[in-house]
């Protein structure tokens, strides 16, 4: 079966893109709660309009909407055989919440990767998302930032999902990037003592190129789920 997936790291980690494409690899969805709250911002809807006042300070929407976002979206019939979350949870109360969804529904398998903080703010500096689709084209931007890639310049200027103009994430400007990593030690970081102990968490060196982060993440998954069974947690 396929895991049940969450990814914790700071901003810039790389988890969306890694999420991305393991959930892609595995047929199984990726829910990023940043991707759901940038589409209702997009869309118009009240939740959009409140959490882009949130999201443009660096700061965190309330517990009690993100709980509610990603308890339904966790009930849709495409989740139910495996799934990877990115950007959720994001306090203790989020993840005490998790673990409840989560009760007969196997183990969660949890992923910290870790980066240091300099090469967060130069990769966050560098990042792009699709004004239309709002699809993250980090890479391309990579790409086009490096003189080994030339070809990669003609690509960071258009999105390669929809051909939509790339344009920076109003919260990557230096100040909220700032603001983000502040509340990332904050609030998110005790998340990582709230699973350690667990036979599922493993850790993973995000600092590494894309492909090398991507095959520790397909060995930690599987170690973590030997581990999950060894330790008489449930398998999904
Ligand atoms: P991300 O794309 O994951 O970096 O999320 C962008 C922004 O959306 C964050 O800076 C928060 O303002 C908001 N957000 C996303 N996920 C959560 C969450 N689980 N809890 C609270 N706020 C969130």
């Amino acid at each position: 079966m396929a895991p049940n997936l969450i990814m914790l790291g700071p901003p810039g980690a790389g988890k969306g893109t890694q999420a991305e494409r393991f959930a892609r690899g595995r047929g199984i969805p990726k829910i990023s709660t940043g991707d759901i709250l940038r589409e209702a911002v997009h869309a118009g809807t009240e939740i959009g309009r409140r959490a882009k006042l949130i999201m443009d300070r660096g700061e965190l929407v309330s517990d009690d909407v993100m709980i509610g976002i990603v308890r339904e979206r966790l009930e849709q019939p495409d989740a139910i055989g495996g799934f990877v979350l990115d950007g959720f949870p994001r306090t203790v109360t989020q993840a005490t919440a998790l673990d409840a969804i989560m009760e007969r529904r196997g183990p969660l398998i949890v992923l910290d990767i870790v980066v240091p903080e300099a090469e967060l703010v130069r990769r966050l500096a560098t990042r792009m998302i699709c004004e239309d689709c709002g699809a993250n084209a980090g890479r391309f931007a990579e790409a086009g930032a490096s003189s080994q890639n030339p070809a990669g310049q003609a690509d960071a200027l258009r999105c390669s999902r929809c051909g939509g103009r790339l344009v920076q994430r109003a919260d990557d400007n230096e100040a909220v990037v700032r603001e983000r990593l502040r509340i990332y030690r904050q609030a998110t970081q005790p998340l990582v003592d709230y699973y350690r102990t667990r036979p599922t968490f493993r850790s993973i060196d995000g600092a590494q190129p894309a492909d090398r982060v991507a095959a520790d993440l397909v060995a930690a998954i599987e170690a973590a789920g030997n581990g999950a069974g060894s330790h008489g947690g449930h398998r999904s």
